[in-house]
């Protein structure tokens, strides 16, 4: 780093190949136009990122989310470079896209590569067939794994997303989907547990069969450690010198510029989100006005907690000094009294303050909970 400002930039991609019955993120299969469309509103916001933050700063991370990033032609990625590649980066930005198993190529992996992305992340989501087909994913276990082999070998460092407590999952399946991506010697896995969401398909349309998914969190924080690849936060895994910067950015809150569709953000104690209808947010760039929908500022008490519940999912945990001085030491007080309430097991100390404990990052939700009801109280006063 060279003394400039340092910012993160999230961009959202919103288009996929098809809906899977359980996704809840602002995502749709494209009509005719709307392609293109986004990708010069996406152009004009980063025209406009650059003319506003970045004439004395740089980016430290970049990160093309969705949706499918890796589903936009080879076309619109050379029209995004464009714009992307006048964006001043430091030397050794971390710059990852999201992509699926059926839409990576030789050519884009190519040109992402002379474009300065160093990381994918891949949606596997499992190495068994069933469970993909119960899913509705496009790809199978065996596009999964030649998809893994062909970024590695385009030098991209991969990250693999991986599902479970998935409908007639089993412990054995679970770990054989975990057991071949690690054979694959991929440096990232992250895991999540299926939830079934209100807003998606299962939301109203609940599938059978669904198991519990503590046994196989604690078999991945388990199983995975011994592969080398350690639990730096509750749902990521890596190996030394793989973890996610720009993740860790949302979990430090430091400032994370925003483009495109229901994209969110953070700058200056800021949370902010973009309009999450396509129509909506392109209305607004096209005719220069802000394409922010929602936000908030946060202070005092909700301010300390969302950050301590933000640092506690991370094995860094609470920094009890830096905290102290970021947010106040009554609000240090006030959480490490809470956190005095609930069972020694589910912490541990580190050097400089304490931690989630395999067990308390197994029960996260309910000490979020917890924590936030600080907050709570404070709005409610
Ligand atoms: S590919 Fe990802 S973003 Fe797209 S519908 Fe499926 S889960 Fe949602």
């Amino acid at each position: 780093m060279d003394g400039k400002r340092e910012f993160s930039l999230y961009v959202h991609v919103p288009f996929c190949r098809s809906k899977c019955p359980y996704c809840a993120f602002y995502s749709f299969r494209p009509r005719s136009g709307e392609v293109e469309r986004w990708t010069d509103c996406i152009v004009k916001e980063l025209a406009a990122i650059r003319h506003g933050y970045l004439d004395d700063a740089q980016l430290a991370t970049v990160y093309f989310g969705g949706g499918t990033p890796s589903y936009l032609p080879l076309e619109q990625w050379r029209t995004l470079f464009k714009a992307l590649d006048a964006l001043p980066r430091s030397p050794d930005c971390e710059f990852t896209v999201e992509a699926n198993p059926d839409s990576v190529s030789t050519e884009k992996l190519a040109l992402w590569n002379d474009h300065g992305v160093t990381r994918i992340s891949l949606g596997v989501q499992s190495l068994d067939d069933d469970e993909l087909k119960r899913l509705a994913r496009p790809h199978t276990s065996r596009q999964a794994l030649d998809a893994v082999e062909l970024c590695q070998q385009s030098g991209f460092r991969v990250s693999a997303d991986l599902m479970f407590a998935l409908p007639g999952q089993t412990l054995r399946k679970w770990h054989k989907s975990l057991s071949g991506i690690v054979r694959t010697g991929v440096g990232h896995i992250s895991v999540y547990q299926l939830t079934i969401e209100p807003e998606s398909f299962w939301g109203s349309h609940q599938p059978e069969g669904l198991p519990d998914g503590y046994a196989m969190y604690r078999w991945a924080q388990y199983y995975l450690p011994r592969k080398g690849l350690k639990q730096y936060e509750i749902a990521s895994f890596a190996r030394e010198g793989r973890e996610s910067r720009h993740n860790l950015a949302y979990w430090r809150r430091t400032s994370v510029l925003a483009a495109g569709p229901g994209a969110w953000g953070f700058l200056d104690g800021r949370r902010f989100a973009h309009h999450k209808d396509l129509a909506a947010w392109a209305e607004a760039v096209e005719s220069g006005v802000s394409p922010v929908a929602y936000e908030e500022r946060q202070t005092g008490t909700r301010e300390a907690s969302e950050a301590a519940v933000l640092a506690l999912r991370t094995a860094e945990g609470i920094d009890c000094k830096a905290f102290a001085r970021r947010y106040g030491r009554p609000y240090l007080d006030a959480i490490v009294s809470k956190v005095r309430q609930m069972p020694s097991s589910y912490f541990c100390r580190t050097q400089r303050g304490f931690s989630l404990s395999p067990r308390g990052m197994r029960v996260g939700n309910a000490i979020w909970c917890e924590l936030l009801e600080i907050g709570e109280g404070e709005r409610q006063s």
